[in-house]
């Protein structure tokens, strides 16, 4: 059975990256979709038994919305999603997910994706590929803008994932993103994962912490 990593942009007129796993972490696939249609293609050929989709899939406990103009509140005294509060303790930085955000078009997208996809009968999981690269890799790591910075994170993540030869050339940072995505998912589906966050909430799926340094 496959999985399937989607690192999703904040509107479909720019093309959102995927990677697709087999069930020994070997690359089906790695490339881009553009319009809902294109990733339902993709599904009905794959038929992935989980989703990974970079982006928040939830709102924080209160909240229905991200307008400001709406009189919905957060009900927890935190900042964010209480998933975004474990991630900030094991000292990850994130995006918090407020009225604030400055990424609400890619919540927006990434909660209307999700609920799609869950309706179709897809498991869909929120990963965080930044996340998953700190706590495999290290902090220690070239800044991600820099080609320095492409070139180590391909290494990197051929070593953790089968069959990237063939799109080395090719592939781009949104691009190993997508397959530190699917790699989430298929680590998920392996039982070495932690999920941070509460239920009600909506949880961040990242590498097991436990036994790893941050
Ligand atoms: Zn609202």
């Amino acid at each position: 059975m496959a999985v399937m990593g989607i690192d999703l942009s904040a509107s479909s007129k720019r093309g959102s990256a995927f990677a697709l796993l087999d069930d020994k972490a070997g690359l089906i696939d790695c490339s881009q979709f553009f319009e809902p249609d294109e990733l339902g293609g993709l599904l009905e050929k794959h038929k992935p038994e989980l989703v990974a989709i970079d982006a928040p899939l939830s709102l924080p406990l209160g909240l229905d919305c991200l307008e400001e103009s709406h009189p919905c509140s957060p009900t927890q005294s935190y900042k964010g999603r209480s998933a975004e509060q474990d991630l900030a303790r094991i000292g990850i930085g994130c995006f918090f997910t407020t009225k604030r955000s400055i990424i609400k078009g890619v919540i927006y997208r990434g909660q209307d994706i999700s609920q799609r996809l869950s309706i179709q009968g897809y498991r869909v999981i929120e990963v965080y590929p930044y996340a998953t690269k700190v706590i495999l890799f290290g902090k220690k790591m070239p800044s991600k803008v820099t080609s320095r910075g492409l070139a180590y994170l391909k290494e990197r993540v051929s070593t953790i994932v089968t069959g990237v030869e063939g799109y080395m050339d090719h592939l781009t940072h949104d691009g190993c993103d997508a397959i530190l995505a699917a790699y989430t998912a298929w680590l998920h589906g392996n039982d070495q994962t932690d999920a941070l966050g509460i239920p009600e909430e909506g949880h961040i799926i990242v590498p097991k912490v436990s036994d790893r340094a941050t």
